[in-house]
């Protein structure tokens, strides 16, 4: 039976968070698990540099809370990530201070991993990626902690606890990766793929503050105001998507994984600590690339082509563009282009993988789709 634990908190109050988590350990008897001297590598969201108040990244404080306890235990603590974008030391240093966990590693004696170095590795019985590259501390680690953030995604529809692994990718080969399985459903495999290869021996999900809308960097920041903790990434994100209102079966990532035996079919197959009513969300935003409610509202030989006519495009804000280029650097077809300082997409050889709306910093890629039939 898989287990979850729930746990309302309504701030990032380091004492509250350890608190929770301590209890929680316990519970499941971590301290059996780690042992003395062992590396316990945390992989946080850092998707992007960002501030840990604006419910894009995890925050740093949960990372506190956890690894002060891992500590405790006689520990040592490896932060360790890939953000979107170039993957080098001083890329690696620039997120990992502008995102606040500079400060909470000198604070708390974690390490940072900034040394960018990656090897290939190969996955035994893959569903679709036999091979990858990924960052150095996730080949052969003692003890994984994946510490994700609560969000919608305009992809993938759900950004948890199984998403969150794919920051194991070395920066700009996550683009890559998109191009190689560009459609949904074999991307979803690859994701698949890259979890089982990392088996987070828990995970914990930061949902205090997340993103609804069009996440995982450009949506409005929600409160949700609870954390929640398993040793299945897969039962964690299941119990997290009904709390928010997504149907696992319409997220494909979910759907993919709960027919290969992963994920829960049900909520009658997690153990939960709490009543689940007490979290439930009901006004949380879906993302507009998922949305498919206008579709179910038109003639049913005429949805394909409806589809087709009105799939989300990304649709950059010109007057607000910068034109740093950060859009044109993380697309896979490379089919951006920066004219007189503005970005410029050339639609023909787009494939809706909403990197670029992922990467822009000032967040001015909107998403949107053609309305048809007045809907
Ligand atoms: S990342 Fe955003 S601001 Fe930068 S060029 Fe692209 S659209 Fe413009
Ligand atoms: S333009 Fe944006 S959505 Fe289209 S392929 Fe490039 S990154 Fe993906």
């Amino acid at each position: 039976m898989n287990k979850v634990f729930l746990n309302k908190i309504e701030t990032y109050d380091i004492e509250k968070l350890k608190d929770i988590y301590s209890r929680i350990f316990s519970e499941i008897d971590l301290k059996s698990k780690i042992k003395e001297g062992m590396t316990v590598v945390i992989k946080p969201n850092l998707v992007i540099k960002s501030k840990p108040e604006s419910g894009i990244i995890t925050h740093p404080n949960v990372v506190a809370a956890v690894g002060i306890l891992i500590k405790e235990m006689g520990a040592k603590v490896l932060i360790a990530e890939s953000s979107g974008g170039l993957f080098t030391p001083a890329t690696c240093k620039m997120v990992f201070s502008g995102s606040g966990y500079t400060e909470i590693a000198e604070k708390y004696g974690f390490t940072l991993y900034t040394e960018a170095e990656f090897s290939k590795v190969t996955i035994n019985k893959p569903y679709i990626c036999g091979e990858l590259n990924v960052i150095n501390p996730y080949i052969n680690p003692d003890f994984v902690i994946d510490i994700a953030k609560l969000k919608s995604h305009s992809m993938t529809g759900l950004s948890g606890a199984v998403k969150n692994l794919f920051g194991v990718v070395p920066g700009l080969q996550k683009p890559e990766l998109h191009c190689r399985f560009p459609k949904e459903e074999d991307f979803v495999k690859m994701l698949t793929d890259v979890c089982e290869f990392v088996k987070p021996n828990l995970s914990v999900m930061d949902a205090i503050d997340g993103l609804e809308g069009d996440g995982p960097t450009g949506g409005i920041k929600k409160h949700m105001g609870f954390t929640a903790v398993s040793e299945s990434p897969y039962a964690l994100d299941y119990v997290c998507a009904k709390i928010i209102g997504m149907e696992p079966e319409n997220i494909k990532m979910m759907a993919f994984s709960t027919e290969m035996g992963l994920t829960p079919k049900s909520l009658d197959e997690i153990e939960l600590n709490d009543d689940i009513n007490k979290y439930l969300i009901k006004d949380f935003l879906m993302p507009k690339s998922k949305t498919t409610d206008f579709i179910d509202r038109i003639p049913k030989f005429l949805r394909p082509l409806a589809a087709k006519i009105a799939t989300p495009k990304p649709y950059i804000k010109k007057d607000k563009c910068v034109g740093c280029g950060k859009c044109a650097e993380s697309c896979p077809q490379h089919t951006i282009e920066i004219i007189n300082k503005k970005a410029e997409i050339n639609y023909k050889n787009c494939i809706k993988c909403f990197c670029c709306h992922e990467m822009c910093p000032i967040h001015v890629i909107d998403i949107k789709r053609l309305k048809i039939f007045n809907l």
